[in-house]
């Protein structure tokens, strides 16, 4: 009998058990889900659900009886901890042993930490779960003001959350510019403008060396350039490492991330992984990736699920991602690594415009910011492969709908 055991129950794993049904998958699925929750969102804990205007009833992925409806068997608070490939067989936290004919990994990935003086103070907090978004939005109430390590999406979203609740907001980036990964130049320097105006004090270019505190708890920071701020909350915004350690016990490739190729397929024929804890080939990049986004999550799983009945293709999804920051909306479409060559459509002193990426003449990527219709447009030409001119994609009277449809 088939048994399909997903590690992880965030937004990949939650996706693949329910494609496996509606795929009409009937073996037995157990999804294995370290949280205590049903697997819920993660988006809005550094949007809605943190400023408040969002519920805790917003958040799960599914309703609370879909997995009973839908046979799948969860097992909350519970872990894998190991994975024996020969047997095909994992190891539970709780010491209980499960047997499946195909094993998904979707772990995830968790924050980096900061390995400086201080990290451990009271105050000092970080940002990937429901437990975490609730001790920040008690401790934001309470604060005067938070220094916010890391001008990363999440980094950004909290400082423009907590500006919008009245605290003061200290932000500190070491590139020199916030996103720097993953947004180009203009898109960046248009935000860090947005943020300065909102009263975000934001600084680039600086390293945090050490979180400085009194009686265990912190009281302000000093950076490795010198200079001392205070504040009576951190939250440490610097990336994330995926969780690829059963992986790599298991004998399975890893390079920052669980090595799949195009089918979602690791080294060993009953293992396959997805979401943000895989690096894999996409078309859309010039070498294997690792991505973190809802789009990302959601596309591999539905991938997986049909070809683990039978229906197998290749995973060829456009790379897509949002981000609200302050009442401004950021959305990407494609990827703009190896760009060399940006144009704006649109004035940027009107808030809307978007900046479309090119490799040569060749469109990577654009990010829209309050554009969705161009976000749209962009989506339809990169996953089709139409590629209008930079000249056209810089000309607001050239139709890019049209030249999409
Ligand atoms: P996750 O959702 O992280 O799920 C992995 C799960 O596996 C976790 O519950 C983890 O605890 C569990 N796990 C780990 N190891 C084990 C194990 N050994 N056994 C069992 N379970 C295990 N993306 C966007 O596109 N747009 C956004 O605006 C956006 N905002 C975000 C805001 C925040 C605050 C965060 C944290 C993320 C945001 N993301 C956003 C990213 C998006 O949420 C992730 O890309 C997505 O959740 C990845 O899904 P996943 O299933 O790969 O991992």
């Amino acid at each position: 009998h088939e048994h399909v055991v997903v590690a992880g129950g965030g937004q990949s794993g939650a996706q693949l058990v329910s494609s496996l049904r509606d795929e009409g998958f009937d073996g037995r699925v157990t999804l294995v889900c370290a949280e205590p929750e049903a697997p819920y969102q993660r988006p809005p804990l550094s949007k809605g659900y943190l400023s408040g205007t969002e519920s805790d009833a917003a958040l799960p992925l599914r309703a609370e009886h879909f997995y009973a409806d839908h046979d799948v068997r969860v097992l909350p608070g519970q872990r894998v901890c190991g994975v024996d490939g020969h047997a095909r067989r994992v190891q539970l936290a709780d010491g209980g042993l499960l047997d499946y004919t195909h094993l998904v990994l979707a772990t995830g990935a968790r924050n980096r930490a900061l390995a400086i003086p201080g990290a451990d103070l009271d105050g000092v907090l970080s940002l990937r779960d429901l437990g975490d978004a609730r001790e920040l939005r008690k401790r934001l109430a309470q604060a005067d003001r938070i220094a916010v390590i890391g001008a990363g999406f999440i980094g950004l979203e909290v400082a423009s959350v907590a500006r919008q609740l009245g605290t003061r907001v200290l932000l500190l980036e070491a590139a020199d510019r916030p996103m720097s990964r993953a947004v180009s130049a203009p898109t960046a320097e248009w935000f860090a403008a947005a943020h300065r105006r909102a009263g975000v004090e934001l600084h680039h270019g600086c390293q945090v060396g050490e979180l400085l505190g009194r009686s265990g708890t912190v009281t302000g920071l000093r950076t490795r350039q010198g200079a001392e701020y205070r504040a009576d909350l951190v939250l440490m915004a610097v990336g994330v490492r995926p969780n690829d350690e059963i992986a790599a016990q298991a004998d399975l490739a890893v390079s920052d991330g669980i090595v799949v190729d195009e089918y979602l397929a690791t080294g060993d024929p009953a293992v396959s992984a997805i979401g943000d804890c895989t690096r894999f080939p996409s078309r859309f990049a010039a070498g294997p990736v690792r991505l973190e986004s809802v789009q990302n999550a959601v596309d591999q799983a539905r991938c997986l699920a049909r070809r683990l009945v039978g229906k197998p293709q290749p995973y060829a999804a456009l790379p897509w991602f949002w981000s609200h920051q302050g009442g401004n909306k950021l959305t990407i479409a494609g990827l703009a690594d190896h760009a060399d060559r940006f144009v704006t459509r649109g004035d940027p002193a009107t808030g809307k415009f978007s900046v479309w990426c090119f490799r040569g003449r060749r469109l990577l990527a654009a990010e829209s910011v309050n554009r969705p219709a161009e976000h749209m447009a962009a989506r339809r030409l990169l996953t089709a492969g139409r590629n209008p001119t930079p000249e056209q994609a810089a000309d607001l009277d050239f139709d890019l709908k049209h030249h999409a449809a």
